[in-house]
């Protein structure tokens, strides 16, 4: 195979399984000389590179997996060779890598370079990850489907150019058109990491080429390019017409491109003529009746043309030549885009396709009536194919095909142009030139096609394949025409002669009889170009209907065979027929899922626990303990492959028995930590683990907080994987209220619309440090037995973020951006997401709405409330932000002006104040009005613990307004079904709304009512012009509210004028067109309050609030983006002028890397700054970052400063490199520098390498004194080198940096300062010397620019296996001395909505000492509520941070028992149940044995996190999902030696 784009090698893929189970993909690409080494974490899947030489980059291949396997072959269990990348995706517990394993060059070298190449084998490779998710048997049984999808002979794709645009591409591979993009899903993984470019870029359809001769030589080369479009993809009886994304079903661009293949370095002329086919673009289906022979056709009866319009503007932008740039020969006066419709359907009377015919008609008069394409003239011209040919045989059909094509396509014409190698003449060329960063020469085009034919007929399938063939033919004659290739039979025998006369006249083969053209042509270069026909179109109508095409011997016709053709095929017609029905009937849904899934649709009903950004897992590669922890046995690996996974099946033991085992875990990267995950490990006795642990979590040593105390870790089978999720560090304040209330709040009411108490914890994505305590059970006096640990985190997208590029910056982006035109329409479209009736606000609120909004990127404080609320104001008047503020060059004016606008009142006050109005009228809340108050509070910004506070401040339990515990218990079910049904209507409405905008201008949709229209309080009906008066204003304010837009619309129900408050959201219509089974999902038009049930207008809002609250913590996680990003690279960062730190590679040495490089490298402990410094991060932050101006200075108080620096990893440190501030050094505040390395925390055991001081330096290198002279940007900043004499091994570097506050006029020089390595050397002169200044003399302080670490890092020697000594083997295989054994119970029932298990022991029973609870099979749904803005939180590439982390929904079990005489039910214990894999057993010891004839075990927590997957279980008509049901899942214990049991022990083990 030729190798495409002239490189020295094709590219491989290798993906190599070691024995442990990971697995590591191995990338050459063709396009680069290196090798890139991707490795999927085990745990979470997700895919790991740093670009670290050595380490995921080498040389070769070779080198590459020999790092991997260290050497040994036998480290591998299994190697797939692949050739390409196709996608990956983590889908639960399960990942999928998609490679071709094979390949067939369809297009082996296109004008310019670039081979297309054709999918003919691939493989899916699935990795089991060790993570205990649950996932339903529906999610699981779709994940296998997914793989089923044909891949094989219907994809290909171009590793080195773009061809998802028409040839040549103006563009580069990083920006394919979407609608052809197949893969787009599949390989976000990769551009996550940087790695676009290692998955290629996947096209479905035909991609075919022929070379062909007049006179038994090659003269020319014909290819054939169908994509298939993916707007609307799916399969025959589902697919058809249009869909909400305005896209067809069978929707395909094919492109015939004519070349004259010439030798290397000559200029390649060629043409390529464009056309469109499929199917008709109105809203239209067939439904297939068994008994019937054909489908019945029938037009959606309302508004079947919507969208239509939308259609003809995307192919109107797509082939309108004027949007290319270059003034075509094509292009008519009027400059209008022709777009012609030839419809080959049958038009008879009666048949049942002419009702389309009627419809197609109507659409384009509809079309024409409104003016909705001005520039674009559309042509429909009907020719019926199948009538024709009955009629008057299969030449006079074709010739009458020609009769009607002559004149559109002699208008729209065809693109011609030539390739040049070099771009040396590029301005001699006349017309467009085209080139980008993937092609050496140019494109010149000297004519473009302007418009395009497309041709349907019911399916676009046979009769579409054959017509526009012929078409394509006669444009074919007269693209080799152009070229000079003549295919004039009569010329043949001298055509050179002749060439210049006749053979001129163009397009003259469309006056011609088919039995003219037939003799006239030579026929070979025709048949291929048949073949070519014969195979796309057998393709498209697999992937279609699931068979090969019909009636295609027709495309034979020129052919000596083609009358053999037409008896063979009655009988393959006959046979495709009928396997076209069984897979209509049969498989078609099914394919529509695969399909779906593929392309990451509708993944919210296929997939719906599935994450769409795995978490990372931290402890895991760079991490490493802080403390040495001493294990039984004699290895020295000091705890640390407690974090390895190469031993999974470890069980480490402590030296002897423990009070306490504590683990002080330093991350690899800095995140914030969502959840630990343990795997249990102990011998045969199980009481080993410990049985509970607490969490603390830290940016460095000094700043840890407790984030979980106590949780249990339940007794379970050795090597069970048990999730632990954390939350975030949480105030002591808010945390008292939380327990003072739940103390309130009767044990009877379940949060099963949203949790009301859920607390908001801190989201810190520079959490470093992790403490973890673990408890052994008190029972226990052996040493203690561990597993692997590791800690899940959430990571910024680093790399983008300091780059300002990649999808990770979109986040940042997106926190800047007022989010200016959101979904659905007014709530987002002012700049407030509470906007949604700002202007009606009663008096009392005025501002505060829009000022609880905080300008994240400007570092605007517009929280302007007064008192202090500490943990969930996201206020940046944090004085770690403020520090970076200094530089700004500009002062924001609008800081100013908020702060004139504080309002009088606080946003408690407000509330509170809301809630008199709402209580003013009659003294209790019923539950409508519970619900306005909490969405008046989250609009306020108010979180659960201040709404907490402020009510207690008025002597008001907040129980009272709990709106979970004040709706109907009958009413529950019905309610949050609804709201379900409303999230799915929503996200699908905007998940096509995102589609359908492909290739097109966004759609400025200007509507006052948004999706909820839920109306504030004190907001009322605007009175007379409306009709309807739903909302009637009962409450008295302090001023008179009128509705905020005088406008009325007309409900499409009663036909009553409305006014916007009396509307009902706009997601009313979505359920209404649901209940109504109509698969139209549009919100056009109104519905009015009194048209809706009570229950929509309810689900609507209990929608709304869960929006509300997702926003909440939207911005609270946004917000500590920001503060990560601040506490780095400063706030002005994305806007400011950035730091050029010119030649960085000129500060190192051969070999040597960056090895306290910000994200990897950070402080052991915290560092304080002078108020207006740099983040001290800013000091190990890349060089390439942060501002110009700014650096690091230290409090003006100290005279020394000690920095910790943590290492990316072990590495042989060769020296540190200090980069002079800006403001450069002067004699008072240069610096002595003294500098230790050491491997652990312990400061005795640092080693000290060195000793300098700046001062004496400066006196002989003056220019490091002064500010840094302008201008100097582009080369390398004045620095200071400290070499070690040795490189030294370490992990950590103590960096003491000192100046003399008294200032002394001697400086001494000691025998220890051997310096420096000096590049620069630049003349001094006397004068620079009086220079030196920069901070101000009288006030020296300690600052720098950065600090580099230099040196090579080592490969870390973990996971060594080891054996334990044959006496702790022995001790592990030793059982326990007790056995767990059942407890009769005599019944057991659920009470209180399911989630209270109450069990009845018999009285004979032995003392219960514990209960078994096997694992829960609900999933977590990640779809919760309706979208709130356009930006899709469920899509890839916008998502950093999943709620479902961030905020877990956490169980709890709490025991009671009948006790005493007096049958009191008094409280045993709780227990907080970690996340295991469904029906795994937990057993939980009771604290004392229990002796109770009655057990109560109750379910609390936010149950509502929990969902069944839709796929499993119907409807349970209860609002706990069924499968957190307790019926069965819970057993009584108690412990027995097993010989006092006899023979019954093993009959009641448990
Ligand atoms: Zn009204
Ligand atoms: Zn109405």
């Amino acid at each position: 195979m030729e190798s495409s784009a002239g490189g020295l090698r094709n590219t491989s893929v290798v993906v190599v399984t070691l024995e442990t189970s990971e697995v590591y993909i191995v990338v050459s690409l063709s396009s680069r000389t290196d090798t890139q080494v991707i490795y999927i974490d085990p745990t979470s899947g997700s895919l790991q590179h740093d670009r670290k030489r050595g380490y995921d980059v080498f040389n070769t291949q070779d080198e590459a997996l020999n790092y991997i396997t260290d050497g040994s072959k036998s480290a591998s269990k299994s190697t797939v060779y692949a050739k390409a990348i196709l996608g990956y995706i983590v889908l639960g517990s399960v990942a999928l890598l998609l490679v071709a394993t094979n390949l067939a060059a369809s297009i082996p070298y296109l004008p310019g370079g670039g081979c297309i190449y054709t999918i003919s084998e691939s493989k899916w490779i699935k990795i089991l990850l060790q993570n205990p998710l649950q996932q339903g048997k529906g999610e699981v049984k779709n994940i296998q489907e997914l793989t089923e999808l044909e891949i094989d002979g219907k994809h290909f794709f171009c590793e080195t150019r773009d061809i998802t645009h028409p040839f040549p591409s103006r563009f580069s591979l990083q920006n394919p058109d979407d609608e052809f993009v197949w893969n787009g899903w599949l390989s976000f993984a990769f551009r996550r990491i940087g790695l676009e470019h290692h998955c290629v870029i996947l096209l479905q359809g035909f991609a075919g080429y022929r070379t062909f001769g007049s006179l038994g030589q090659q003269d020319g080369n014909v290819a054939l390019i169908a994509r298939r479009s993916r707007l609307h993809p799916g399969t025959r009886y589902i697919a058809r017409g249009l869909n909400s994304c305005y896209s067809t079903g069978n929707e395909i661009e094919c492109e015939q491109l004519v070349w004259v293949p010439k030798r290397s370095g000559q200029n390649v002329p060629f043409n390529m003529y464009l056309w469109r086919r499929g199917t008709i673009p109105i809203w239209w289906g067939a439904e297939l009746k068994m008994t019937a022979a054909e489908a019945t056709i029938y037009v959606s009866n309302r508004n079947p043309y919507k969208g239509s319009a939308r259609y003809y503007q995307r192919l109107s932008k797509r082939y309108n030549a004027r949007n290319l740039g270059v003034a075509s020969a094509n292009q008519n006066k009027s400059g209008l885009v022709p777009i012609v419709c030839v419809n080959l359907l049958r038009n008879g009377e009666g048949k049942s396709e002419s009702i389309l015919v009627q419809h197609f008609e109507e659409s384009l008069n509809y079309i024409r009536s409104t003016g909705q394409l001005p520039g674009t003239r559309i042509h429909l011209i009907n020719y019926d194919w199948h009538t024709s040919i009955k009629m008057k045989g299969e030449q006079q059909t074709i010739e009458g095909l020609w009769y009607h094509l002559k004149a559109p396509t002699i208008s729209i014409g065809i693109s011609e142009g030539d390739y040049q190698h070099s771009r040396q003449h590029i301005e001699d060329c006349e017309g467009e030139q085209i080139y980008n960063d993937d092609i050496t020469g140019f494109f010149c085009l000297q004519a473009l096609q302007n418009g395009v034919i497309r041709y349907n007929c019911a399916d676009s399938l046979d009769r579409t394949n054959a017509a526009s063939y012929f078409g394509a033919l006669q444009v074919f004659t007269e693209q080799c025409r152009r070229l000079g290739i003549f295919l004039d039979n009569d010329l043949a025998s001298d055509h050179n002669t002749r060439r210049n006369s006749y053979s001129d006249k163009s397009w003259k083969r469309f006056d011609m009889t088919f039995e003219e053209f037939k003799r006239t042509t030579i026929l070979s270069p025709v048949c291929e170009l048949a073949d070519l026909f014969l195979i796309a179109g057998d393709i498209h109508a697999t992937l279609y209907t699931g068979s090969k095409a019909m009636h295609s011997h027709i495309l034979s016709i020129f052919s000596e065979e083609a009358a053999k053709a037409k008896q063979f095929s009655v009988a393959q017609n006959m046979k495709i027929t009928l396997q076209r029905r069984y897979n209509n009937a049969v498989v078609d849904s099914y394919r529509q899922k695969q399909l779906e899934m593929f392309l990451g649709l509708r993944l919210f009903k296929h997939l719906p626990s599935v994450t769409v950004q795995p978490l990372h897992v931290l402890s895991r590669r760079f991490s490493f303990l802080l403390k040495p922890i001493a294990s039984i046995d004699q290895t020295p690996d000091d705890g640390d492959s407690l974090l390895c996974f190469k031993q999974k099946d470890l069980i480490w033991i402590s030296e002897q028995a423990a009070d306490i085992i504590q683990l002080f875990i330093y991350l690899g990267e800095p995140c914030h930590v969502c959840q630990l995950l343990l795997t249990i490990s102990h011998g045969a006795d199980d009481s080993t683990y410990p049985s509970t642990v607490d969490v603390r979590t830290g940016r460095d040593l000094d700043a840890l907080k407790l984030v979980l105390e106590g949780a249990s870790i339940p007794r379970c089978p050795n090597g069970t994987n048990v999730v632990i999720p954390i939350p975030g560090a949480v105030s002591d304040e808010d945390m008292g209220l939380k327990t003072r209330s739940s103390l309130h709040t009767p044990p009877t009411n379940p949060s099963f619309l949203y949790d009301f108490e859920g607390l908001e914890g801190e989201v810190d994505f520079l959490t470093r440090v992790v403490v973890l305590t673990f408890y052994p059970a008190e029972s226990t006096s052996s040493p203690v037995t561990l597993g692997e640990v590791e800690v899940l985190g959430i990571t910024l997208p680093w790399r983008n973020i300091i780059a300002s590029e990649g999808p990770g910056l979109k986040s940042l982006t997106h926190v800047s951006k007022d989010n200016a035109n959101s979904f659905p329409s007014k709530t987002s479209s002012s700049s407030n997401v509470f906007g949604t009736t700002n202007d009606v606000l009663p008096h009392v609120k005025c501002d505060t709405s829009r000022n609880t909004q905080v300008d994240l990127l400007s570092g605007e404080d517009i929280v302007s409330r007064s008192d202090s609320q500490p943990m969930t104001e996201i206020s940046l008047r944090d004085p770690s932000l403020d520090m970076c503020l200094d530089h700004k060059e500009e002062n924001d004016p609008q800081r100013i002006s908020v702060q004139d606008k504080t309002p009088t009142k606080t946003a408690a006050q407000h509330y509170i104040n809301c809630f008199e109005i709402l209580t003013a009228v009659d003294n209790k809340l019923g539950f409508s009005e519970a619900m306005k108050l909490e969405i008046e509070r989250l609009r306020l910004n108010l979180s659960t613990a201040e709404r907490d506070k402020a009510l207690s401040s008025i002597g008001i339990d907040p129980a009272m307004i709990n709106p979970n515990t004040l709706i109907q218990e009958s009413y529950i079910n019905s309610l949050c079904k609804a709201a379900n049904t409303l999230a799915i209507l929503g996200q699908t409405y905007l998940e096509d709304r995102t589609t359908g905008c492909i290739g097109l201008d966004a759609l400025d949709d200007n509507n006052d009512i948004d999706f909820w229209n839920i109306n504030r309080i004190g907001e009322g009906c605007c009175g007379e012009s409306c009709q309807v008066h739903a909302e009637h204003l009962i409450l008295t304010l302090t001023s008179t509210s009128t509705s905020s837009s005088e406008s009325t619309y007309l409900c499409s129900t009663c036909r009553r004028r409305v006014c916007q408050v009396c509307c009902a959201g706009k997601g009313a219509i979505l359920l209404r067109n649901n209940t109504g089974g109509s698969s139209y999902n549009d919100i056009d038009g109104v519905i009015c309050k009194l048209c809706c049930q009570d229950s929509v207008l309810d689900a609507l809002t209990l929608d709304y609030i869960r929006v509300l609250i997702s926003q909440l913590r939207n911005r609270q996680a946004e917000a500590a983006t920001f503060k990560a990003c601040a506490q780095v690279v400063g706030t002005n960062y994305i806007s400011g002028k950035k730091f050029e730190a010119g030649k960085i590679l000129e500060l190192l040495h051969n070999e040597e890397e960056s090895l306290a490089e910000f994200p990897f490298g950070s402080y052991l402990h915290s560092i304080e700054s002078a108020s207006g410094s740099a983040p001290p991060l800013s000091l190990l932050a890349p060089l390439n970052s942060g501002l110009q101006q700014s650096y690091w200075r230290a409090p003006a108080s100290s005279s020394c400063v000690e920095l910790v620096i943590v290492l990316g990893n072990l590495s042989d440190v060769s020296g540190v490199v200090l980069l002079v501030s800006p403001c450069g050094y002067s004699m008072s505040d240069a610096p002595t520098v003294q500098i230790w390395t050491s491997n652990r925390i312990h400061k005795e055991e640092r080693s000290c390498v060195g000793k300098w001081d700046i001062r004496s330096l400066i006196t002989s290198s003056p220019e490091l004194c002064g500010p840094e002279k302008s201008g100097k940007e582009g080369q390398y900043p004045r620095h200071i080198r400290f070499d070690f004499r040795n490189p030294v091994r370490c992990r950590l570097i103590w960096i003491k940096l000192t100046i003399q506050k008294v200032v002394s006029s001697s400086v001494s020089f000691g025998k220890d300062f051997n310096l420096l390595s000096f590049d620069e050397d630049l003349p001094s002169g006397p004068g620079r010397r009086a220079s030196i200044g920069g901070t101000s003399e009288s006030d020296p302080c300690i600052h720098a620019k950065r600090i580099l670490v230099v040196g090579c890092p080592v490969k870390a020697d973990t996971g060594r296996s080891f054996e334990h000594a044959n006496s702790i083997k022995n001790w592990l295989e030793k059982g326990p001395l007790l056995n767990r054994y059942k407890v009769q119970v005599d019944s057991e029932k659920l009470i209180d909505n399911d989630l209270v298990l109450e069990q009845n022991i018999s009285p004979s029973s032995p003392f219960s000492a514990g209960f078994r609870l096997d694992g829960f099979t609900a999933i977590k749904p990640q779809l919760t509520h309706s979208p709130y803005s356009d930006v899709n939180s469920l899509g890839t590439s916008s998502i950093v941070f999943e709620h479902r982390f961030i905020s877990p929904a956490v169980l709890h079990i709490q025991v009671s028992a009948l006790q005493g005489s007096s049958e009191e039910t008094v409280m045993v214990a709780e227990y907080r149940i970690p996340e295991v894999k469904g029906g795994t057993a937990m057993y939980f010891d009771f604290p004392k044995v229990m002796n109770s004839k009655k057990m109560f075990f109750r379910l609390v927590g936010d149950v509502t996190g929990f969902a069944d997957d839709p796929e499993e279980g119907g409807d349970t008509g209860r609002p706990v999902a069924a499968g957190l049901c307790l019926l069965n899942r819970i057993k009584l214990y108690y412990y027995a030696h097993p010989t006092d049991l006899g023979r019954w022990a093993s009959l009641s083990g448990i």
